[in-house]
């Protein structure tokens, strides 16, 4: 039989989190079982696992994953390359990066097989991607260009150096849930304002230190008048991360407020059946998209994991309401930066709530790479183009005109899973096949 020839593609991921090194990992096993030749080029910005390692907003890097340690690069293990490309997988398994530890590995089934702690996620990230023999390129993606049929990608160095990669890419993959998208604040003129007690789901884990400075005068009469002290927005797990982290430094019996469109923070558990709609990929495709979106938001919308829920129903003085923000406004009364957030309850009634600490927890913009295609195509619509996302999680024709430009965390439309940790390495998998 004639030997297959491989042919060498290029692939620039932008992001240096757990899916790039899920790619990177993938298509080392791939060429080592000589099944595929693609080569992944990282971008980072910062550091490869940046956003769980602390000290760069979205964690404190002490905060655990919710998912199972066990959802990891190779997870499911089921890959379309066949049974081989999952033992090699196994080479960089949560397992193995344990085992490389000292004692780790036995510590961590005598504690109960707990998720890690973030940090640590990104102590397994690098460890993988190192062992992968992977080279990442330090620097922030500035542009992302068509050139013939491929990508150029320009970036600037860690000395602020602007620079255009040497090689094309055949096809780019964009991660990472994106920068916070604040809900506007306007002064009581109805300018556009800034509060130094507002906090959003990833500059609060940047900013602890002024939150911690924040916790002890709260209450006192120096201050003003307060309807309450903290008053959290949104529903989903960040604002649960933020308002666990205030419980366990010194909040326990401050009066806290959340405004969510639910009143009640539902408990998320491991559930057979919800787990196997994310590793049985066929399943989802046969749902209508109200299902879809049904499921999709019974398990991100006011759902929070257990392990999280636990922490925070510690609370002693929380209330939960159920309301849309309809405005923020910041007034100087007094000397002080006074802060009136107007919410509509789900009865349609509005309240006026005044609070000292402010958080914003209410999402991220999964859109943050638009800005960085100069050729992006004008007039399309999000929703057209998300909506008919392709297999390989790539946007498509009609209305993708340009080279393979992969965004899986937009790919609800494909895959309940493709964005989060749940299925890693059936992502991988499914951005790959675009270039065997
Ligand atoms: C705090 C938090 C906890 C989460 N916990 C879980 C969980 O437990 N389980 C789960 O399934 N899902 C979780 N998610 C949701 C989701 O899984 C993650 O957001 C997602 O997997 C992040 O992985 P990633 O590889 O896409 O990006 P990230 O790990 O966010 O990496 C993106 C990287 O891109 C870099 N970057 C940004 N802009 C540029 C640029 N212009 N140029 C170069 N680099 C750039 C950043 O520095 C960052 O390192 C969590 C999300 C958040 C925010």
């Amino acid at each position: 039989m004639a030997k297959q020839v491989l042919v060498r593609k290029r692939v620039a991921v932008v992001g240096g989190g757990p899916k790039a090194v899920a790619l990177a990992v993938k298509t080392k096993v791939l060429k080592a079982l000589k099944l595929q030749d693609t080569e992944v080029v990282i971008f980072e910005k910062k550091s490869i696992g940046a956003a769980w390692e602390g000290g760069d907003g979205y964690s404190d890097g002490e905060q655990r994953l919710c998912t199972l340690a066990e959802r990891d690069l190779g997870f499911p293990y089921k890959s379309l390359y066949g049974r081989t490309a999952d033992a090699g997988m196994l080479n960089y398994s949560w397992q193995q990066f344990l085992v490389s530890r000292a004692q780790a590995y036995s510590a961590w089934v005598d504690a109960g097989r707990k998720p890690p702690k973030h940090k640590m996620f990104a102590h397994y990230l690098r460890w993988a991607l190192k062992r992968a023999g992977n080279n990442p390129v330090f620097g922030k993606v500035t542009q992302v260009q068509q050139s013939g049929g491929q990508w150029s990608v320009e970036y600037e160095d860690a000395a602020g150096t602007r620079q255009t990669h040497a090689d094309l890419f055949d096809g780019v993959v964009m991660t990472g849930p994106g920068p916070a998208k604040p809900l506007q604040v306007l002064d009581d003129a109805g300018r556009p304002a800034t509060c130094s007690r507002i906090f959003n789901g990833e500059d609060f884990w940047r900013r602890l230190s002024e939150v911690a400075a924040l916790i002890p005068t709260m209450g006192s009469p120096t201050f003003g008048q307060f309807d309450t002290d903290i008053l959290i927005i949104g529903g989903g797990g960040t604002a649960a991360a933020t308002l666990a982290w205030l419980l366990s430094n010194g909040c326990m019996s401050h009066a806290v407020q959340v405004v969510a469109t639910r009143a009640v923070l539902h408990t998320r558990v491991d559930s057979l059946f919800e787990n196997k709609l994310f590793s049985e990929e066929d399943t989802w495709k046969t749902l209508s998209s109200a299902s879809q979106d049904e499921f999709f938001n019974r398990l991100n919308r006011g759902v929070v994991w257990a392990t999280v829920i636990d922490k925070v129903s510690a609370a002693e003085n929380l209330a939960i309401r159920d309301g849309k923000v309809d405005s923020i406004v910041v007034k100087a009364v007094n000397g002080q930066e006074q802060l009136s957030v107007t919410v509509t309850q789900g009865n349609a009634t509005q309240i006026v709530i005044q609070p000292y600490i402010l958080i914003d927890a209410t999402g991220f913009d999964s859109r943050w790479f638009k800005p960085l295609l100069p050729q992006w195509p004008a007039g399309a619509r999000d929703q057209d183009l998300e909506a008919s996302l392709g297999d390989e999680l790539q946007y498509v024709a009609p209305h993708w005109k340009l080279p393979l430009l992969h965004a899986p965390m937009l790919s609800k439309r494909v895959g309940p899973g493709f964005a989060s940790l749940m299925v890693l390495g059936g992502m991988s998998d499914r951005i790959l096949r675009a270039y065997r």
